[in-house]
């Protein structure tokens, strides 16, 4: 496994694995690196492609009063994790390399990055599809994956590659969870045990969610109701940022659910912001 810092190499192995034949699958990913971030290499491995990884914490998608300083950096073990799930290289580049001086270029995906995660976090979708887009060019795989974990982001991805004409498929790959349900995710590790054990909410509002509607589709408003009822009763040490359910393809909010919808919710324990989904049918 091959270990870079500069897009020049990244694009030299990158071609040297093509000119053998090889098909490129690319992994982003913000370090801190777990069995979820671990599914999307073997997910990759699993096509035969050969895998890149970049581990870089994106400053342009953390907000002024967000955990960029303080995001778990945990590199020897995400190098060995790497290794030995059979990644190919991994890209770690620094803030320079990404964001040289004089660079001034955004991408943004209005329509789909103000609801859910938007709403609270401004700019962070356009800090993902800047750093996204970028990589994408200098990695130029054939295949990206993504966790749908973040729903929301990988929708816009989705809707950024088939929007630029980005020749890449974009594969999104299941939540992986810890035994009692929560969503593996790097900030995790800023859970208190008191926080720990109150954080398997997320997953159970959903759950509630899903059941509800499977017996009986109630207008959204009930559902969100008992989503956030089951929270605040179960999470006295959570906060809720939001509970919403969507249209799955415009992030819209739905009021009826008597056809698929998308459910989304965020929780805020201490310092870690939990977020959680689940497609719910009827
Ligand atoms: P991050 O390092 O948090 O930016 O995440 C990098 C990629 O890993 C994103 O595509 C995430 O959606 C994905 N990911 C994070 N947590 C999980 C998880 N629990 N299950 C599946 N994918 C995940």
């Amino acid at each position: 496994m091959e270990v870079v810092e500069t897009i020049e190499d990244v694009r030299r192995l990158v071609s040297q694995a093509r000119l053998v034949g090889r098909g490129i699958g690319f992994v982003p990913t913000m370090g801190a690196l777990h069995e979820g971030h671990y599914s999307l290499i073997d997910a990759a491995r699993a096509r035969g492609l050969f895998v890149v990884v970049s581990i870089f914490v994106n400053p342009t998608q953390f907000g002024p009063n967000e955990d960029y300083a303080a995001y778990p950096r945990t590199t020897e073990s995400d190098l060995s994790g790497c290794r030995a799930h059979g990644s190919a290289v991994v890209f770690m580049p620094t803030a320079e390399v990404m964001y040289p001086p004089g660079r001034v270029t955004e991408v943004c995906v209005p329509s789909l990055s103000g609801a859910l995660c938007g709403a609270s976090r401004p700019g962070h979708f356009t800090g993902v599809c800047t750093v996204v887009s970028k990589l994408f060019n200098i990695v130029a795989p054939d295949a990206a994956f993504f966790g749908a974990k973040d729903y929301q982001q990988a929708t816009i991805i989705r809707r950024m590659t088939a929007d630029l004409n980005f020749p890449i498929e974009i594969v999104v790959c299941p939540t992986v969870r810890e035994a009692d349900g929560l969503a593996m995710s790097s900030r995790n590790r800023y859970l208190s045990a008191g926080e720990r054990a109150q954080a398997v909410c997320l997953s159970e509002a959903l759950a509630l969610a899903g059941d509800l509607i499977r017996r009986s589709h109630p207008p959204a408003g009930q559902v969100k109701a008992a989503m956030r009822e089951h929270i605040e009763r179960r999470a006295p040490l959570g906060r809720v940022d939001y509970i919403n359910i969507v249209d799955p393809d415009t992030l819209r909010d739905v009021e009826t659910t008597d056809r698929a919808v998308q459910a989304a919710l965020a929780v805020q324990f201490g310092r870690a912001r939990l977020i959680d989904n689940a497609r719910l049918e009827p």
